[in-house]
């Protein structure tokens, strides 16, 4: 912390007299002041861009936060303690066991995953069996004819 501290203002000061080099040699402005002058716009311009990156880390942390909340309430399930049978929300994962302590009693319990595999059911289009339909139909054909 303070090693970096220290290189910080080491590299600053060098740019800063540079800088007031150049400035003095361009300008023929005061040397001293031109160096006070570089470094202090270095502090001030490193103060605006730690802000501005500071501020764009925090909304991206905020948003992966959110992100990870969102993930989280689409993977958890309400399950029932096997010791006192309270409701404890839990989050489910397949890579790893999933195990809770109860919010209620705090003891143990583990979540065994049984997977279940059905025929997909196709719902038949209600207006294909409504009356209106079959009689729209039947007057269609007789128009036909
Ligand atoms: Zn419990």
């Amino acid at each position: 912390m303070i090693r970096s501290i220290v290189t910080s203002i080491a590299i600053t000061s060098v740019v800063a007299a540079i800088g007031g080099l150049l400035f003095n040699y361009i300008f023929d402005y005061h040397l001293i002041k031109s160096i006070i002058c570089t470094f202090l716009v270095q502090i001030v311009i490193f103060y605006v861009w730690n802000s501005i990156s500071q501020m764009i880390l925090t909304i991206r942390v905020e948003q992966e936060q959110t992100r990870q909340a969102e993930m989280l309430s689409q993977q958890g399930i309400d399950v029932v303690c096997a010791h006192c049978k309270s409701e404890n929300f839990v989050p489910i994962r397949l890579d790893e066991s999933n195990e809770f302590a109860c919010d209620k009693c705090g003891k143990e319990n583990s979540i065994y995953i049984d997977i279940s595999i059905a025929q997909k059911a196709r719902i038949l289009d209600r207006d294909q069996l409504s009356v209106n339909y079959i009689k729209d139909k039947l007057d269609e054909s007789k128009k036909v004819k």
